[in-house]
């Protein structure tokens, strides 16, 4: 067993803390990473706090991760030890239903098994996540990336990069498309870069007015003030599409009315409570209101590869392990410009 250093939540209200599993040696297909990095994203702080329902405890969350491989199973192709790789979002699924074959593991229709908070796929054995020292991980579940990126910047990528990506891509954005992107956070400040990237005009909406400088920087052409619905009114019939990054309650109904006839709003962000809809917004220019989850590991390569063409990456503030809680405090608040990394090292 890899004797592994890690934090972990313990119930839903106390500070994370210093937690020891053990990994497991590799399987045939499996690779072992020791850990350099991993982000800290919102679902992490709505899962350890129990906020989607009952947490498993003790909960290593993570899942932006990126390392090196130290071991190799005896049948693994695509990487070898001193390789550089990425693990996102899931470790494993059924490989075999409609979706696992179309590429699209994160649906797959018995089980995806998460990278944390989840049971490997014989329905015992918890899963723990990347605030940790090491992970084995099936290399069909292991992303390529290229050692000379830099790492700490690449580790949103997993989870933020591509969530934010996906929809891009499905709905067509490309040159010219207007592009909206609902609260400038991890997610949304990957949208930003990554709309800009495709050759789209990005418009933020936001309640934090200091970050007006920071979404221009970072690729937007417009930000505008979200708190009053009159400005987002303002655009009425102008959007392609918008995506929505935002973790806690808010009106999406202005959204759905700045949208083009048969323009689309994507929720990716997940508010503990529904949302309320007015059948007008939608029917009025015959709106789509959909949802995304991260991406296939297929998809999530050409991801990585595009950003590394393109040389985008997170913006990030780079932590040690016992600033973590300190860290969700602070993403609670939206003072995060725009990723929390941790440094594996320090756990
Ligand atoms: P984050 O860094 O905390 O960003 C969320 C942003 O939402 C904040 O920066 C803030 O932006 C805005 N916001 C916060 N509270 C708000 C409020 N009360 N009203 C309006 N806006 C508010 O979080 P994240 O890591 O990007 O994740 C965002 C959400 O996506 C979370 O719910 C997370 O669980 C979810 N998620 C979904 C997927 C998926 O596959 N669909 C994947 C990853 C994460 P401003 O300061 O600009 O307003
Ligand atoms: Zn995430
Ligand atoms: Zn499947």
């Amino acid at each position: 067993m890899i004797k592994t250093k890690a934090f972990a939540a313990y119930d839903a209200k106390t500070p994370l803390k210093p937690f020891s599993l053990e990994r497991r040696e590799p399987n045939a297909d499996d690779v072992v990473i020791q850990i350099s990095h991993c982000g800290i994203c919102h679902s992490d702080i709505h899962t350890v706090r129990s906020e989607w329902g009952p947490a498993k405890y003790p909960c290593v969350p993570g899942h932006e991760i990126v390392g090196h491989v130290i071991q190799v199973g005896k049948k693994v192709k695509a990487f070898k030890v001193g390789d550089t790789a990425g693990v996102g979002c899931f470790v494993d699924s059924c490989g075999k239903c409609e979706n696992c074959k179309a590429n699209e593991e994160q649906y797959c229709q018995r089980q995806t098994v998460y990278t944390y908070n989840s049971y490997e796929t014989d329905g015992k054995t918890p899963t723990y996540g990347g605030y940790s020292s090491h992970i084995t991980v099936r290399e069909k579940y292991c992303l390529k990336i290229k050692k000379s990126l830099p790492l700490a910047a690449v580790a949103p990528l997993l989870c933020a990069g591509i969530t934010t990506y996906s929809p891009l891509k499905r709905y067509n954005v490309k040159k010219g498309s207007k592009v909206g992107v609902v609260g400038l956070g991890g997610l949304g400040h990957m949208a930003v870069k990554l709309a800009k990237a495709m050759g789209a005009e990005v418009t933020v909406f936001s309640t934090s007015p200091n970050k007006s400088g920071d979404a221009k920087k970072l690729g937007a052409k417009y930000f505008i003030i979200s708190k009053n619905p009159k400005n987002i009114l303002d655009k009425s019939g102008y959007f392609d599409l918008i995506i929505d990054t935002v973790s806690a309650e808010h009106d999406i109904n202005p959204y759905l009315q700045s949208l083009k006839k048969d323009g689309t709003v994507v929720l990716l962000g997940v508010p503990p409570t529904p949302h309320k809809i007015n059948a007008f917004s939608l029917i009025g220019g015959r709106k789509r209101l959909t949802g995304s989850l991260i991406g296939g590991i297929k998809e999530t390569q050409e991801m990585l590869d595009f950003c590394a063409k393109k040389k985008v990456f997170s913006d990030i503030e780079l932590i040690s392990a016992d600033q973590i809680n300190e860290a969700y405090e602070r993403t609670i608040k939206g003072d995060v410009k725009y990723r929390f990394v941790i440094d594996a090292t320090t756990f």
